[in-house]
Formats: C-alpha cells, sequence, structure tokens
C-alpha cells in the first residue's frame, strides 16, 4: 500500500489526531468525516481527515 493513501483523522474539538485510515485520493475527493472516540475528550466527537 503506498504511503499517499495514508490520511490522519484528527478530532474537531481538541484537535488530536486519533486515527490513521486510508482512501484514495484520486479517487475521492471529498475529505472523510466519521464519529470516532477520542481519548483526550474521552468521548465520541467528529473527526475529520486533516
Ligand atoms: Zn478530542
Amino acid at each position: 500500500m503506498s504511503q499517499d493513501n495514508l490520511i490522519k483523522m484528527k478530532c474537531v474539538e481538541c484537535g488530536e489526531i486519533n486515527y490513521y485510515s486510508s482512501k484514495n485520493k484520486k479517487l475521492i475527493k471529498e475529505k472523510l468525516e466519521m464519529q470516532k472516540h477520542c481519548s483526550r475528550c474521552k468521548k465520541h466527537t467528529k473527526h475529520k481527515e486533516a
């Protein structure tokens, strides 16, 4: 798998990068968004592609 497809998922509330994901940037133009547990906020928050 190419490093080019590696993306960071960042908590929108505290800015912590909690997850790494991957996508093909050539195929998917939209920024990813997902509801994930943030260890700093200690709750589920929205995470956006950083
Ligand atoms: Zn957070």
